[in-house]
């Protein structure tokens, strides 16, 4: 998994501070840094109950390459849809059971 999301040097000079942040080195190869099982620029809208991905605009060009809307945008869709709200269901689970409200933080990393 450390492995998933491969970062070459033109998605690194795309990106800014943050996003560089965000990635990790094995050897000379860069990556995306993973978090939870999840991209670390990944992030929850609990409000809306979905994932963001924080760096969309300046994302590697693996990650460009499944268009938005595409067919396969939506076979992954498809198979994928609940993710967001079993996530959604941990971390409120996880709020309520240590002493919180129930109520995921907006916007926060899962
Ligand atoms: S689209 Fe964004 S959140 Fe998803 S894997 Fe790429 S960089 Fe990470």
């Amino acid at each position: 998994m450390p492995e998933y999301v491969r970062v070459f040097g033109c998605d690194y000079d795309r990106m800014d501070d943050r996003a560089r942040s965000l990635t990790h080195f094995i050897g000379n190869r860069c990556y995306m840094r993973i978090e939870d099982g999840r991209c670390a620029a990944l992030t929850l809208d609990a409000s809306a109950g979905r994932f963001l991905c924080s760096i969309y605009e300046e994302r590697p060009d693996c990650c460009r390459a499944l268009e938005r809307g595409s067919g396969a945008c939506l076979g992954e869709l498809h198979e994928k849809r609940e993710r967001p709200l079993l996530a959604l269901d941990a971390l409120r689970r996880r709020a309520g059971g240590e002493g919180g409200q129930g109520r995921a933080g907006g916007g926060a990393p899962p």
